[in-house]
């Protein structure tokens, strides 16, 4: 397939989402058009309701202006069924089909906080990330307005596809969804400055600690002897792996093989 080279972008400034309908002081915003969350049907006047949902993150301790910027970005009412809209903007995970959820908010904001808070993130902004778990595709949304590249893997054919079309009217062209075992990590796109994971396995795979960047970060829900799953952060320096262990989580199991 030809296609036309990409725009070059400068290093440090993500992709920014076309124009929402909202956010009226920000320029790169307004200056798009058409807008294509109108033009797919996503006109919905939700940017009020996102807005509460950013306040309730900033009161629960979400503190990076990026993040909170990212989540109201992203309109979470596109990534859910049509009879779960309503409920898009409470702090709750919900079913997108094939037994997987999409996180909720305040997991999502506190993961990606997490990788944002790396060395490597601090000094240069937050370069490649690879998301395990591409489930709707909202989580990725979300990490394209923070870091520079994603790449996203999905090992169920039916949400890779529905994370495609979720994700194709918001036309983010740093954003690059896989099929595959994310267990294997994707070793072409890395080493990463952020792995985070949205499924929970028993131990960290090997491949992520491989593909993870000295100054990155990687933070995923891993079970613990008592079999409680909890949030770890593995940061990797020259020197080799701190891992620190946060709170505690639910997510959905982390399987292998592709199916
Ligand atoms: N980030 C997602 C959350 C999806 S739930 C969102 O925003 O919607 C977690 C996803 O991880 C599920 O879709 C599940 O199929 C997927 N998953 C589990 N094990 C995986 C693996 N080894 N490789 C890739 N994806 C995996």
């Amino acid at each position: 397939m030809s296609a036309a080279p990409p725009p070059p972008r400068r290093p440090g400034f993500p992709a920014r989402l076309p124009s929402l309908g909202h956010a009226p002081s920000s320029p790169s915003v307004r200056a798009a058009a058409p807008s294509a969350a109108t033009a797919s049907g996503w006109g919905l006047d939700s940017a009020a309701v996102r807005q509460r949902m950013v306040q309730r993150l900033a009161a629960g301790g979400i503190q990076s202006p990026l993040v909170l910027q990212a989540m109201g970005q992203v309109p979470r009412h596109g990534f859910v069924d049509s009879a779960l809209v309503a409920q898009a903007y409470e702090d709750t995970s919900l079913p997108i089909g094939w037994q997987q959820t999409i996180s909720k908010p305040s997991v999502v904001a506190r993961m990606i906080e997490l990788l944002l808070g790396a060395p490597l993130a601090q000094q240069h902004g937050l370069g490649r990330v690879l998301e395990i778990g591409t489930g709707c595709g909202y989580q990725a949304a979300v990490l394209s307005q923070v870091a520079r590249e994603v790449y996203s893997i999905e090992r169920l054919r039916n949400l890779h596809e529905k994370s495609r079309s979720n994700l194709r009217p918001l036309r983010l062209a740093n954003v690059h969804l896989l099929l595959g075992d994310g267990m294997l990590g994707y070793a072409q796109g890395g080493p990463y400055a952020g792995i985070i994971s949205a499924a929970g396995g028993q131990s960290l795979p090997q491949a992520w600690r491989d593909q993870l960047a000295v100054g990155g970060r990687l933070v995923a829900p891993v079970a613990q002897e008592n079999g409680q799953q909890m949030l770890l952060v593995l940061e990797r320096s020259e020197q080799g792996f701190t891992e620190s262990v946060l709170e505690a989580v639910h997510f959905v199991p982390l399987k292998s093989g592709v199916a």
